[in-house]
């Protein structure tokens, strides 16, 4: 039924896509004309899936009743994983389908989307879609594909931030998570009731630097967090880029970050707030003056309190989509996904930020609610990707698929079908270095049980992890002659996966993001 082809123009998708309904019965070709589905696209920022009720993290860090609703109601995945942990190459991998080196972003310093490309929101337009975006972007070049969009320039702000509206400067007071729900809702209630959408709801939050809305600042109750396993991790037994990077809770959040100094661009109401809540306790955290772990301990509990307000941000933007569904009859012919484009570190390895190979960066949260499709309250284990989701809109939405996507369509998992050939390895590689936090270039592939990694740039080894025995990725185990054949055969899976996805011998010098944008350029967006 799904045809692969090459997607030269839009004519041609609009004519594979008769042929492709031609191809269903009689009954069910009608059944998918009359009823193809809206998509309702939720992406947060830097969303960890250990900070989601629904995915039980034992440190129970923060309750989200409307995320968690998505996967009560639907599908909830366990290993969805990205090809490149950062937000610029994820947020390109989305909309292509495609790997970094094949669609030409590969970091977030001098990288630019090729907007020309295909991408899914262009195809669905073209078939009679409406398509909009509203909040995060992050990749450089304008919106293309959308009806309308609505951006925050670069990484945006959490308070009263500029946007770009189709093309127009605009400036709002508010908080963003908030601003982009708001804008979102008003698109929808303004669409052409006649056609499905497309909304890409994206969210700044909860990405670094953390600041929560005024009316979360108080939810923890000054809890004390639990610890994450590893959070004084020494990296033995791991490679020099394990013990090289730069971006530790102990040594590399800034008193910024921490919330030692007050935020720019609040109004007077807005800082009132801020400082009611965060004054009392940093003169107390000055009074004390904690040293060594303990001092470690304190940012974890500040970082974790911030996080997570954010992130209740996050839900309560969700509860307000759902129940816009809700009160105007749409849920049920409407596709929801709730995901990030990464995942994060909450102090496992003594880390924030994301980048490596490693499961807590290389895991995003995915839920996923398609009602009389998706049976409720299910869970996939299998290796799933952000590569896969442009496929999967384009089979729900009865379209054909480009034969050069890298990914593979969601949509017989979804229906609970469990494919004999599902994928039992993916590639994964990064690219930015040596800024900003200094973490390797990386390739390396990963299967349900290990993990297969060469670390390059101005250093050449390889680790093998094998998750079941060692979940949390401490032990280095390839010199273990009991792992001679599994690293043989990784290598060699390694090898075909590279050559399968045509992964060039050697990045392009632009590839590191080391020669960054001009300023220029950087100021104008
Ligand atoms: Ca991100």
């Amino acid at each position: 039924m799904i045809q692969r082809f090459n997607a030269r123009s839009i004519g041609h998708l609009i004519l594979a896509s008769v042929v492709a309904a031609s191809t269903l019965g009689a009954g069910q070709a009608s059944a998918a004309e009359a009823k193809r589905p809206n998509i309702l696209f939720i992406f947060s920022d830097d969303h960890a899936y250990q900070a989601i009720g629904a995915y039980n993290d034992p440190r129970r860090l923060v309750e989200t009743p409307q995320i968690d609703r998505i996967g009560r109601e639907g599908m909830r995945f366990d290993r969805c994983i990205v090809p490149n942990s950062i937000c610029g190459p994820s947020r390109a991998s989305v909309l292509t389908g495609k790997y970094s080196h094949r669609n030409g972003f590969y970091n977030n310093s001098n990288s630019r989307f090729d907007g020309a490309q295909p991408t899914f929101p262009k195809m669905l337009r073209a078939a009679g879609y409406q398509t909009a975006l509203i909040g995060k972007w992050h990749l450089v070049s304008d919106p293309s594909g959308f009806d309308e969009w609505q951006i925050l320039p670069g990484q945006g702000v959490y308070y009263n931030p500029p946007m770009i509206h189709n093309g127009e400067r605009v400036k709002h007071e508010g908080y963003t998570t908030d601003l982009i729900t708001d804008f979102s809702l008003e698109w929808l209630k303004k669409r052409d009731k006649s056609r499905p959408f497309l909304l890409m709801a994206q969210h700044k939050a909860p990405h670094r630097e953390w600041s929560p809305p005024a009316r979360h600042l108080g939810h923890d109750g000054d809890r004390v967090y639990p610890e994450p396993e590893t959070l004084f991790d020494d990296y033995s037994g791991r490679g020099k880029a394990e013990h090289d990077q730069d971006m530790t809770i102990a040594a590399t959040m800034t008193p910024h970050d921490l919330k030692l100094t007050p935020p720019q661009g609040l109004t007077p109401d807005q800082l009132a707030a801020w400082n009611a809540y965060y004054e009392p306790r940093n003169a107390a955290f000055k009074k004390a003056n904690p040293q060594g772990k303990d001092l470690v301990r304190w940012k974890y509990n500040r970082y974790m309190h911030d996080y997570l307000g954010c992130v209740k941000a996050v839900d309560d933007s969700v509860g307000r989509l759902l129940k816009y569904l809700d009160d105007e009859g749409l849920a049920d012919n409407t596709i929801v996904v709730y995901t990030s484009d990464q995942g994060f570190y909450l102090g496992e390895h003594g880390w924030f930020d994301k980048r490596w190979i490693f499961e807590e960066s290389l895991r995003s949260p995915l839920l996923v609610r398609w009602p009389g499709v998706t049976k409720p309250g299910t869970s996939s284990p299998r290796l799933v990707s952000n590569i896969d989701f442009a496929e999967t809109f384009l089979e729900a939405a009865g379209l054909p698929i480009p034969e050069d996507m890298q990914g593979r369509s969601l949509v017989p998992l979804l229906k609970g079908q469990e494919p004999a050939d599902w994928r039992k390895s993916f590639y994964y590689e990064y690219y930015e270095y040596p800024q900003p936090h200094h973490v390797r270039p990386h390739h390396g592939v990963v299967t349900d049980r290990h993990k297969l990694v060469r670390f390059t740039g101005d250093v050449d080894y390889w680790e093998l992890f094998d998750l079941k025995t060692d979940p949390h990725e401490l032990r280095n185990v390839l010199d273990d002659p009991a792992n001679a054949k599994v690293v043989a055969e990784l290598k060699a899976e390694l090898a075909r996966l590279r050559s399968d996805l045509k992964v060039p011998d050697e990045p392009p010098p632009e590839a590191s993001g080391r020669n960054t944008r001009p300023a220029a350029k950087k100021a104008a967006r």
